[in-house]
């Protein structure tokens, strides 16, 4: 079996979920499983990383790596992979993950497979499917050649369980970031303590129907209550309803949560392309003719302004109980 690395994200010392579903998914399949781990002051994290599976966890700390930076992140991930020569490097579908692993790939002149939402993997080669045409095809792709091939993975798509913890091997990277020219200076954080749309289990989602950004408090009450993140059309965004942050589709973020409930969304194929991978799709609307209901599991013609406080208060019912 091929040996993989797998780029863990983190962010503020907190490991994102995204790259959890990897190694475990790694991990259980039987391969030999290694993790870059890049940050400063990150140490901690490895024993998280082998609670998923990882065997051993490549261990990157410098001032300059605090924050992301494509330039430094690239410059480490490419160091580790000529040194490691894994059969695969993966990382999520993340705007991180897309990012860092299209420099990397071109750096080690290695074949790309980005926005996978399959893999099957044979003997010492993999079959990825990823959707093309703003996922109205889906390609089924196989890489030729031998040495490291490089893919991100769309989040929630492996539906990975756990994998056997183990205690994992810490092997501490000797990082010479000397020349770097450009330098992260600070984050500015949005005011949610709500999961991101790329994240959550479960995505509730508006369009312009709503109005207002106040109109999206319904959503929001119903998110909170049930734990969902808040999502948005882009016409929504357009509209100033929401940041650009929560947007699903072709221009926003991809999303692939286990329930997507669209609300007042017409369902125009690139939202689509954003959401049609998630595992159930709920579409509230009042045009029975609207194109979300064609690819919705669950269909309520209704009013979203009734429907949703609605279900927000039978939720909170059931979480009473
Ligand atoms: C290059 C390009 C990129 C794009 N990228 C994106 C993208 O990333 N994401 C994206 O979303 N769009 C994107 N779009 C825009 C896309 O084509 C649509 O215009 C947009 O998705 C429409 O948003 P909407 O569904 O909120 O609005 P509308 O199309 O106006 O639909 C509103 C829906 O709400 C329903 N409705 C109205 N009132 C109620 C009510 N009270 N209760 C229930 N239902 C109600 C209506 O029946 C209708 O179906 C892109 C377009 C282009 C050209």
């Amino acid at each position: 079996m091929a040996k993989v690395l797998i780029l863990a994200e983190q962010r503020d010392g907190k490991l994102k979920k995204t790259s959890f579903e990897l190694i475990q998914f790694c991990a259980k399949s039987g391969h030999e499983t290694h993790v870059a781990l890049l940050g400063d002051g990150v140490a901690g994290l490895a024993n998280e990383l082998g609670a998923q599976g990882a065997k051993v966890v490549h261990l990157a700390e410098a001032p300059e790596l605090a924050m992301y930076t494509a330039e430094a992140y690239c410059k480490v991930l490419v160091e580790l992979a000529k040194s490691l020569s894994p059969g695969f490097f993966f990382a999520a579908h993340t705007p991180t993950g897309r990012e860092a692993m299209a420099l990397v790939a071109q750096e080690l002149e290695a074949g790309y497979a980005s926005d996978c939402t399959s893999l099957q993997f044979q003997g010492d080669n993999l079959t990825a499917r990823r959707p093309l045409y703003a996922g109205k095809a889906i390609a089924e792709v196989e890489f030729l050649g031998t040495g490291t091939r490089v893919l991100t993975v769309r989040a929630n798509a492996l539906g990975a369980s756990a994998a056997t913890a183990q205690t994992p091997q810490v092997q501490k990277l000797s990082v010479n970031l000397a020349g770097l020219k450009t330098k992260g200076l600070s984050v500015v954080k949005g005011a949610t303590a709500r999961p991101d749309v790329t994240e959550a289990a479960i995505v509730i989602s508006g369009g312009r129907s709503l109005k207002s950004a106040d109109g999206f408090k319904i959503l929001e009450e119903l998110a909170d209550t049930v734990g969902a993140a808040v999502g948005a059309s882009r016409a929504a965004v357009d509209a100033g309803f929401r940041p650009h942050r929560d947007q699903v589709g072709q221009t926003g973020k991809v999303v692939s949560p286990s329930l997507y409930i669209a609300c007042g969304i017409s369902g125009a194929i690139q939202h689509l392309a954003g959401m049609r991978t998630s595992k159930c799709i709920v579409a509230i609307n009042t045009d029975p003719e609207a194109p979300i209901f064609q690819v919705a599991d669950y269909g309520v013609v209704a009013d979203l302004f009734q429907l949703v406080p609605a279900l927000t208060q039978e939720f909170k019912k059931l979480k009473e109980h």
